[in-house]
């Protein structure tokens, strides 16, 4: 039986659900309560404010992205059914007006806000689509006043202490088949996309996706299916002006502010793309569909496009390097993509970079090897998890840092689990298929007894 079926099976066994004014004391700050609240010093069933009964099943994870405090909780309001969402933990119920969250999208999944302090005035913490989100009034001088502030991204779960006793074997061989069948359900998928559309667009769609990171994934594969690959490789003197137009980055045509070097570049893009603008008004993406703020610098989505419209001019050599054996070719392909604006340009406001600058670097390299031309290979029959197995891990993320957190905590072999993408990713799919379909705070989780029974 191979490692994916074998995790199935393990799978097979988890209930997976689709999913008077009180002054502050001094020596508490927000972060400290936050952290008090986190540790479950002020309890866990609590009176809202409506009188409700409010019990915290989950208290989930810190949230280091815009949005409220907590994610992935999970709580039970008169003794109902279990809400999962998020949880806002604020100084003030006024706050969440004072800060926008009403207005703020970001905080539409809350299910609860715990604050400290209320005044005469009653507020209601509602989302933009006007739901009232029930209201924790906690007293900090219930508190015993020592703490520590070394704050953990999330608490182990049930199954670390079991997996601390188990081998290192053991834990690995469970991680490598997590990590098959994501790779086999990645492949499923491209096979579906394939169905629909072809090899070329289904490779195509999801290397745009890749190249989106996790903030503009939406976006690049949007861009992907409104302008084919085909479509844009009949104007191969197009290819960069036709996606910069669609992406809606074309729209202003006040060049004057952009330095020289940059203002040549977009007046040769400006050129192309407006004789052919009509043709394409509407397909243009609106420019909130972008997440432009928070990625770093290199990582910019203007520079990944340059990189998508590369690898549409390059089509055939990236076809030819995925018919050899190895990987060596499909990464050269990645690497040798250049550009002679963007290999020196972060953004179109930046200066010009001293030093050029990879067009798509390693790390993003890697992640596309194994998330797209991995499963694309396994689809063409190849047996790739030789290759899979082998690729080094070079990126951590907060879902897998919380999983690690929850699943090897403090056990000092934590590292080693992780050191390959492969075994990131069967972490990342136990996490998902485990941890966050579970609402009972672990106690209802199959997970620690199946893994015992792993031969
Ligand atoms: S939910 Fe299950 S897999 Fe996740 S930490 Fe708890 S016991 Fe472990």
């Amino acid at each position: 039986m191979s490692g994916a079926e074998r995790y199935t099976q393990l799978l097979a066994t988890a209930k997976v659900r689709e999913r008077p004014l009180f002054s502050l004391p001094l020596n508490f700050t927000e972060l400290e309560l936050q952290a008090r609240w986190f540790a479950g010093d002020f309890g866990r069933s609590f009176i809202g404010t409506a009188d409700e009964q409010i019990e915290i099943v989950q208290f989930g994870t810190w949230n280091r992205e815009a949005g409220p405090d907590f994610s992935d909780a999970a709580v039970r309001i008169d003794r109902g059914e279990t809400l999962r969402g998020s949880i806002e933990f604020d100084l003030a119920d006024r706050n969440w007006e004072v800060h926008g969250h009403a207005t703020n999208p970001a905080f539409d999944e809350t299910v609860l806000h715990v604050f400290v302090e209320s005044g005469e005035r009653t507020f209601f913490s509602r989302t933009t689509a006007n739901r009232n989100v029930p209201q924790v009034r906690v007293d900090p001088t219930t508190l015993p006043s020592a703490f520590s502030t070394n704050l953990p991204l999330a608490r182990p779960g049930r199954c670390h202490a079991p997996l601390r006793g188990l081998p290192e074997e053991k834990i690995c061989s469970i991680l490598d088949a997590a990590a098959q069948f994501r790779l086999q359900r990645k492949t499923l998928r491209l096979q579906r996309l394939s169905e629909l559309h072809g090899d070329d667009e289904a490779l195509f769609q999801e290397l745009a996706g890749a190249l989106g990171y996790k903030e503009n994934k939406l976006p690049f594969t949007l861009l992907a299916q409104r302008l084919s690959r085909q479509a844009l490789r009949a104007q191969p003197n197009d290819i960069e002006a036709a996606l910069f137009g669609v992406a809606g980055f074309l729209a202003a045509p006040d060049l004057a502010k952009f330095e020289s070097g940059t203002r040549q570049y977009l007046r040769v893009l400006w050129d192309k793309w407006w004789p052919r603008r009509a043709a394409f008004e509407r397909l243009i993406l609106p420019a909130r569909t972008w997440c432009l703020r928070g990625t770093r610098p290199l990582n910019h989505p203007q520079r990944r496009l340059a990189a998508l419209a590369g690898i549409v001019a390059s089509w055939p050599q990236l076809v030819r390097s995925l018919g050899e054996n190895d990987l060596v070719p499909t990464r050269k392909f990645f690497l040798d993509l250049a550009h002679p604006y963007w290999n020196f340009h972060y953004t179109l406001t930046s200066e010009p970079a001293p030093a050029e600058m990879a067009l798509v670097g390693e790390t993003r390299i890697t992640e596309i090897l194994a998330n797209v031309v991995l499963p694309f290979r396994q689809l063409r029959g190849g047996d790739v998890w030789p290759d899979y197995a082998r690729l080094p891990a070079r990126l951590t993320n907060r879902r897998l840092e919380t999983g690690a957190a929850r699943l090897f905590g403090d056990d000092p072999r934590r590292p080693r689990f992780l050191r390959t993408v492969a075994r990131q990713q069967g972490l990342l799919q136990i996490y998902e298929d485990f941890c966050l379909q579970d609402d009972s705070d672990c106690a209802q989780c199959p997970f620690p007894e199946q893994m015992q029974k792993w031969t």
